[in-house]
């Protein structure tokens, strides 16, 4: 379906996970699309989130590795650690994702403009690199968020954030993380496993709010056994410089001291200069793009998806709006993304995988349940000497049998999520995960051995 009078069906405003997508989608649909892009094709997961995360991830894990290897026979010579070389491959390996994307783009027929792009009207798109201005009949918000920190902190522009953490020239010798969300936790355990001592100040009662309280209190005790300083109801009021390096100053009065501070305290949805208000486009309370089950604003013709909406602000959730969008608008199949018992995983160190409702959360449903919980010490422990413990927790419905939720701590968590996550989104009941018949020597075998 083509729009005449326009120069395109459809412009999208953001190459990330969600815009991408959407735009292939519309483009394999028959749509002429642009899509514009400020900063690097790939978006926030690609060239700034996920993947370099789980890179960086992947890199501080090998320290216990050398450690563990010991219990097995394996005698080894001293580990010397190269951050400059782990950037290096990080960066060859974010590009090569880069023009794969760019790539698949072009090979879809979407046109990409590297600009940063601003609605001018309900079809108008003003184009800050190029100085001109498009129009198009149907446009797709899709610019993501960015870092929040708090403005309210004197000295907090000290302070790094994740964007800044993957093009460090060189390790701290120690950080000071604020914030007990996802990527405050998995880059204290990114820069403890590579060496860097680590303070991790959260404001609340324990870090994770909103994960099961099991879970959060069991990652909290593990992470505090490989060295990470965890300050719960610890406020920061000021980052002061301090020496060479700087010192988060709590309102306790006490000061840590340390090489960098590094805000994970949220991200806020990319709105500001977009020119919403010159096309009808309202934001939410939260400051997110308000749009209804099929990513539709309140202007007729123009969608947003992704982060910017701030509904759940996950890459494959963002890629299910991006592809839903596309279906409904471009191929006359109206498809609105289900957002209940999606599955995730946290890249902490020991890792998090989890599906469906905390204890907390059924609970204050009203549900009457029945929690099966389990803690081990997972097999390779046992001779590697490492004091570790996993932990699983299944959250059943007492008077349907259906498994409400499914909560795990520790190594490759986050692939049995993905998979526990078919059988929650299914319905399945603890009779079905007890007809199960286990997978032997594993971990989640315990999952269907739970009594
Ligand atoms: P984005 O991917 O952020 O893309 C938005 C794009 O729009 C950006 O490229 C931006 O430059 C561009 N843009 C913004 N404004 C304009 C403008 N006016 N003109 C032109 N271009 C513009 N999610 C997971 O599922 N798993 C993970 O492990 C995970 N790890 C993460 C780790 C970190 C450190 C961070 C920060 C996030 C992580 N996320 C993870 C979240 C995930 O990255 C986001 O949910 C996802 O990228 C959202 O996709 P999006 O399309 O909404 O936005
Ligand atoms: P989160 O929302 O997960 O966590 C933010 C943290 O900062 C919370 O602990 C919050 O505390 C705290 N905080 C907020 N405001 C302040 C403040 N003014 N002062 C002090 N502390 C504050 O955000 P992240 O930045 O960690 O990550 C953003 C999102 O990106 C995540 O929510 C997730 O959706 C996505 N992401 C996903 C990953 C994955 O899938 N593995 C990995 C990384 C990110 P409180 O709890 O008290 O509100």
């Amino acid at each position: 379906m083509t729009a005449p009078g326009f120069d395109y069906d459809l412009i999208v405003i953001g190459a990330g996970s969600g815009g991408v997508r959407a735009a292939r989608m519309a483009a394999q649909y028959g749509a002429r699309v642009l899509i514009a892009e400020e900063y690097r094709v790939g978006g926030t997961c690609v060239i700034r989130g996920c993947v370099p995360k789980k890179l960086l991830v992947y890199a501080s894990k090998f320290h216990e590795e050398f450690e563990d290897s010991a219990g097995f026979g394996w005698s080894r010579p001293a580990a010397a650690f190269d951050w400059s070389k782990l950037i290096a491959n990080k960066d060859k390996e974010i590009d090569r994702l880069n023009a794969i994307y760019i790539r698949n783009l072009n090979a879809a027929g979407v046109q990409i403009v590297q600009s940063r792009a601003e609605l001018r009207g309900a079809n108008e798109i003003y184009l800050v690199a190029e100085e001109r201005t498009v129009t198009a009949a149907t446009i797709l918000i899709a610019t993501g968020a960015t870092p929040f920190v708090p403005q309210n902190v004197p000295g907090a522009h000290f302070a790094i954030t994740s964007n800044d953490a993957f093009h460090l020239e060189a390790l701290p010798k120690s950080i000071v993380i604020v914030g007990g969300g996802y990527i405050a936790v998995e880059f204290a355990g990114i820069f403890n496993g590579l060496g860097v001592k680590t303070s991790l100040v959260y404001r609340g009662e324990q870090i994770l709010r909103g994960f099961d309280d099991d879970l959060r209190n069991a990652l909290a005790g593990e992470m505090m056994k490989k060295g990470i300083d965890i300050r719960t109801h610890a406020d920061v009021t000021e980052i002061a410089r301090s020496g060479a390096g700087l010192a988060a100053v709590l309102k306790s009065g006490e000061r840590i001291a340390a090489g960098l501070v590094m805000y994970a305290t949220g991200r806020v949805p990319n709105t500001a200069g977009l020119g919403l208000e010159n096309a009808g486009v309202q934001l939410n309370g939260k400051g997110a793009i308000e749009v209804d089950a099929y990513s539709r604003t309140r202007a007729e013709n123009i969608y947003a998806v992704g982060d910017v909406t701030d509904r759940v602000n996950l890459t494959p959730v963002a890629i299910r709006e991006g592809a839903a969008f596309a279906e409904t608008v471009f191929n006359s199949n109206p498809t609105a993304v289900d957002h209940s018992n999606i599955a995730t995983a946290v890249f902490s160190q020991p890792e998090i995988g989890t599906v469906g409702m905390s204890e907390a959360d059924a609970r204050a449903a009203a549900k009457r349940v029945k929690v099966y919980r389990s803690s081990f010490r997972p097999m390779k422990h046992t001779l590697s000497g490492r004091d570790e413990t996993m932990l699983m927790k299944l959250i059943v419905d007492a008077e349907s049998d259906r498994v409400l939720g499914c909560h795990i701590l520790g190594p490759d968590a986050g692939e049995m999520a993905q998979l526990l996550g078919i059988a929650v989104k299914m319905g399945a009941t603890k009779a079905d995960f007890d007809a199960t018949v286990a997978v032997h020597p594993t971990a989640a075998e315990e999952l269907v051995t739970m009594r």
